[in-house]
């Protein structure tokens, strides 16, 4: 029997590739680390001969990749003497805020669309203890409020407007290289802010580095601060695609989408804070970015869940939707290795689950015959 050293997070995996000291005491729930799960049924019903593999994210300790995040984002707001954080959320952003906060012994302030976040991401921000603003407004309202009131406060912004989520979050392209032994060709993701986006190019370039761990281009995504330098990209990168809602499409309109709507709440968002990155990113892998009405994201979300026992929340379903519309079409060719990120946990937004939702569900008397009809009555040969 071998033992391996107990899992303690990505920060202790990776700190020679992040910001941190020695000395820096990390707060951490044992985030990263997530399954990569090939799917088997659903390319087989494609059709197409292509290796499809879900990050599956939603394992994250708050159910979502926010954790890899905020628990750099956390870290180093303690570090720097932080006694409140503070975030603009569409669910999961405050939902890993307050635990981290919690973890870490200080105060959440989180603003959240009143009304327009799932319930299992509001339980959570109300367990963890957070300060729980609701606004009558979405999240672009919320984001400009943090910003203006982090003037004044002695709060910090723990939004991927903070560089230090994005080094988190880089981290699950080092995992995903780790695992198959090399990118994929084509990395697919449900785009709000589009840091997540950014974040894992970032993590594709500091890889694919001929002096292994170092950074070129991404050191402009950390304004040159990172301290990596020098080498070239030699490795293999993915190309970068990203899928948003069609009811908050941005990038696919050219500007700010004033009054965003979508099923996928999680991507509910108007005015992108990482619009400048996201485009960069788009150019230098040679991806794309796409939209998907609520429909199909629905169909994909329960496509997954019933051919391969993987359930994810809407938002997240994005990016298979696009995905399999893209390997039908033949833009992502045969022969492909795709990485789809499923950013959130399904249980997360049972409400949608259930509405949509077509199995079947009968209510009978508690006797042997009925549930004998029952089976019966439900067994396809
Ligand atoms: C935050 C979030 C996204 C969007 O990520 P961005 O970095 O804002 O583009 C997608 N899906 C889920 C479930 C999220 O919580």
């Amino acid at each position: 029997m071998t033992f391996r050293p107990r899992y303690t997070g990505l920060i202790d995996k990776y700190r020679d590739r992040l910001p941190v000291h020695d000395d820096t005491r990390i707060i951490s729930l044992g985030e990263g680390n997530t399954p990569l799960i090939r799917l088997q049924n659903i390319p087989r019903e494609l059709g197409k001969d292509v290796d499809i593999y879900v990050k599956y994210e939603g394992l994250n300790p708050t159910g979502s990749f926010k954790d890899r995040g905020m628990t750099m984002a956390v870290t180093k707001a303690v570090e720097a003497g932080s006694k409140a954080i503070i975030c603009a959320s569409t669910g999961n952003t405050s939902a890993a805020a307050a635990a981290y906060a919690a973890r870490a012994g200080i105060t959440a302030f989180v603003l959240i669309p009143d009304g327009k976040i799932a319930m299992g991401k509001m339980a959570q921000a109300m367990m963890y203890g957070a300060v729980t603003i609701q606004i009558k407004g979405n999240f672009d309202d919320g984001m400009q409020l943090v910003k203006e009131v982090a003037e004044h406060a002695p709060v910090t912004i723990v939004n991927s407007i903070n560089p230090y989520r994005l080094q988190g979050q880089k981290t699950a392209a080092f995992e995903i290289i780790e695992e198959l032994g090399h990118a994929p060709d084509y990395h697919c993701l449900p785009v709000g802010n589009a840091g997540n986006v950014t974040a894992h190019w970032i993590g594709y370039c500091e890889y694919s580095c001929s002096s292994g761990d170092h950074v070129t281009e991404a050191c402009a995504y950390c304004g040159g601060k990172c301290k990596f330098a020098g080498g070239a990209i030699t490795g293999k990168r993915p190309k970068m695609v990203g899928y948003q809602a069609a009811g908050s499409a941005p990038f696919m309109r050219g500007g700010p989408v004033k009054e965003p709507e979508t099923v996928a709440t999680a991507i509910r968002i108007g005015n992108p804070q990482s619009w400048d990155q996201a485009w960069k990113v788009q150019k230098e892998s040679g991806g794309w970015f796409d939209e998907c009405t609520d429909e199909l994201i629905l169909a994909a979300q329960k496509l997954l869940a019933e051919r391969e026992g993987i359930f994810c929340e809407p938002a997240s379903a994005t990016s298979l939707a696009g995905a399999m519309r893209d390997i039908q079409s033949g833009k992502i060719p045969e022969g492909s290795s795709i990485v789809c990120t499923l950013t959130g946990n399904g249980l997360k937004d049972p409400d949608t689950a259930i509405k949509q939702s077509t199995s079947p569900v009968v209510s009978i008397d508690a006797e042997l015959d009925a549930v004998k009809r029952a089976i019966f009555e439900n067994t396809i040969i």
